[in-house]
């Protein structure tokens, strides 16, 4: 007999919800917020064929459709810990739904955050996720809140996801080496959860990565009235044997990473260093806000401050 709506849901996704005062079941979840936090809250649709390849691993889908929306709370600081799932499926097969709910559950799990519930229905695949978190009351960061002279950082290797996706469309050779490590930051990228948390003492404002670095450090130089000045020659190394041009469009402008950007004062530096070597990831500090116009550009440079000019900033629907 087929899997009815409220059978799938009490088999794949209603778990223990300790964090929550009343989980699936009801019309409503009920959740207490502990004093003197604020609500982090952010949701992120996935569409098939926008956003993930049709015949995507169910497994790595379950686990990027919470990461994604833990990226977002990450850049902001905040502490993830309740999710809501609306799922759009086109038919409850079970092997697809235990893959996906493993994957989910597994980065639940993970970064300590209850399924509280959600909404399940038949269509074409759609998965949108609302993720909650708490930040301490005014100490969330903000896009806004870079200052001029601050420097700019970004962790990990953004451009790797971009790089993953171009090779499986069937665009791009890559070396054994890197081949498995693009899939997999494409395929199950792991949200900045724990930098997030560790910058808000020390970064004056972030944003997660997820439609290409040069675009989404313009989202922090408009929203902070500020110029955002990149220099070449100290952005990450690109990834050896890898096509130079498409490895440096790929760091500037792919989309998909779920890397942090950030801006601090450089009296942070130190600081920083201490973070990266404690969370085992590394910070490269990329160029510095300034008060120049154009405010609001992202420009990049050499060392001896001349501007180079690029082209493609980043993904935006309706435009790309
Ligand atoms: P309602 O009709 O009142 O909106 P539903 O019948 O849609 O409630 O859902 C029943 C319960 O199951 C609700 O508590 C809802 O939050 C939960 N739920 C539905 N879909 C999911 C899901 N995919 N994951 C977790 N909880 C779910
Ligand atoms: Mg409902």
């Amino acid at each position: 007999m087929a899997l009815g709506e409220f059978d799938l849901i009490a088999r794949y996704f209603a778990r223990a919800t300790p964090q929550a005062v009343l989980g699936p079941g009801d019309d409503c979840a009920l959740v207490q917020p502990a004093a003197g936090m604020d609500l982090a809250l952010t949701t992120d649709l996935l569409v098939e064929g926008t956003h993930f390849l049709p015949g995507t691993d169910p497994h790595d889908l379950g686990w990027k459709t919470l990461a994604v929306n833990l990226s977002d709370l990450a850049a902001m600081g905040a502490r993830p810990r309740w999710a809501l799932l609306a799922l759009c499926l086109p038919a409850a097969e079970e092997a697809w739904l235990a893959a996906f709910a493993g994957g989910f559950h597994a980065c639940a799990r993970e970064f300590g955050v209850d399924l509280i519930g959600g909404d399940t229905t038949r269509g074409p695949l759609n998965l949108c996720v609302t993720a909650i978190g708490e930040v301490p009351a005014g100490q969330a960061l903000r896009r806004s809140g870079a200052k001029a002279g601050d420097d700019i950082w970004i962790s990990g290797q953004p451009g790797l996801a971009a790089l993953g996706l171009t090779h499986l469309q069937g665009g791009l050779e890559l070396p054994p080496r890197w081949q498995a490590r693009c899939i997999e930051r494409l395929q199950a990228p792991r949200p900045r959860v724990r930098l997030g948390q560790a910058l808000r003492p020390l970064a004056h404002a972030a944003i997660d990565i997820s439609d290409g670095l040069l675009a989404d450090l313009g989202h922090i130089a408009r929203a902070s009235k500020l110029q955002a000045q990149v220099i070449l020659d100290q952005l990450p190394l690109l990834p050896e044997g890898v096509d130079r041009a498409a490895a440096m469009d790929a760091l500037l402008s792919g989309g998909d990473d779920y890397e942090l950007c950030f801006t601090a004062p450089s009296r942070q530096r130190l600081a920083l260093g201490c973070i990266a070597a404690d969370l085992d990831l590394p910070l490269w500090r990329i160029g510095r806000m300034v008060a120049a116009k154009p405010l609001g550009d992202v420009l990049l440079m050499d060392a001896d401050g001349r501007v180079i000019p690029h082209e493609r900033q980043g993904y935006e629907h309706f435009v790309n």
